[in-house]
């Protein structure tokens, strides 16, 4: 039997990953955070000071790899857990900047498309709906304002030492939208057929609950 697709793109901060993990542990599907793999290429190419164009035979090198432990994904370099060193503000902008290289992308359509054709997933990124899995059983684009993202972004930093000001995050999100929605190959944008889904006056559980119906609509399931 086929497995199941669900594709969620929409632009940092909307929740995507907190949202889509609540929904697939629901389900029992894998979830799929794609920008860990656009963010630890961005880590191999910043650690080892690699020029931009060097970046494409440099990759042959990277061995970038997902691996799901107790359904949970850890994302390797060769044989190195750095699932823990890739959300620094750093690695934030440096993914933004180097997933607009046509180079990198294209190295990591296969290892994407090959979890999703092996298992049920809900994979989340930025051209899942319109580039890697362009016949998704189900499309969803999360969005919520950037004033609204900026915000969840400051409360969750806000107990944390050295925590960047909320106009500070919230630069940084426009300017991380700008990326993204703007490069060349493969930008942020809403596929045709998706479903937008604005969190903006929604809390965490209205959302996953906003996502299941959607799902349950398109497959005319009951999943919850
Ligand atoms: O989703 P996250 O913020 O972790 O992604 C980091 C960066 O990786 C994004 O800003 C985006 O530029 C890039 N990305 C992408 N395509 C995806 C997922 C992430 O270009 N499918």
């Amino acid at each position: 039997m086929k497995n199941i697709n669900i594709a969620i793109d929409g632009p940092a901060g909307a929740g995507k990953s907190t949202i889509a993990k609540m929904v697939s542990a629901r389900l029992g599907y894998i979830y799929v955070d794609t920008g860990a793999l656009y963010r630890t290429i961005a880590l191999y190419l910043t650690e080892n000071d690699i020029a931009d164009e060097d970046i494409e035979s440099a990759l042959e090198n990277a061995d970038v790899s997902l691996r799901f432990i107790d359904g949970v994904q850890r994302v390797f370099l060769r044989d190195r857990d750095v699932s823990d060193f890739i959300r620094t503000p750093e690695i934030s902008m440096a993914a933004s900047r180097t997933s607009a290289i046509p180079a990198v992308r294209k190295y990591l359509f296969g290892t994407q498309q090959k979890i999703a054709a092996e298992n049920n997933v809900i994979m989340d990124g930025r051209d899942i709906g319109t580039v890697v899995l362009p016949n998704a059983d189900v499309k969803i684009f999360l969005t919520a304002s950037a004033e609204e993202r900026a915000n969840r972004r400051y409360k969750e930093l806000s107990e944390k030492p050295g925590c960047p000001t909320y106009q500070e995050i919230l630069d940084d999100i426009i300017r991380r939208d700008y990326q993204d929605m703007h490069r060349e190959t493969a930008p942020l944008k809403q596929a045709e057929d998706a479903v937008l889904l604005d969190t903006t006056t929604l809390d965490l559980e209205q959302s996953a609950q906003a996502i299941i119906d959607i799902i349950n609509e398109k497959l005319g399931g009951g999943n919850e």
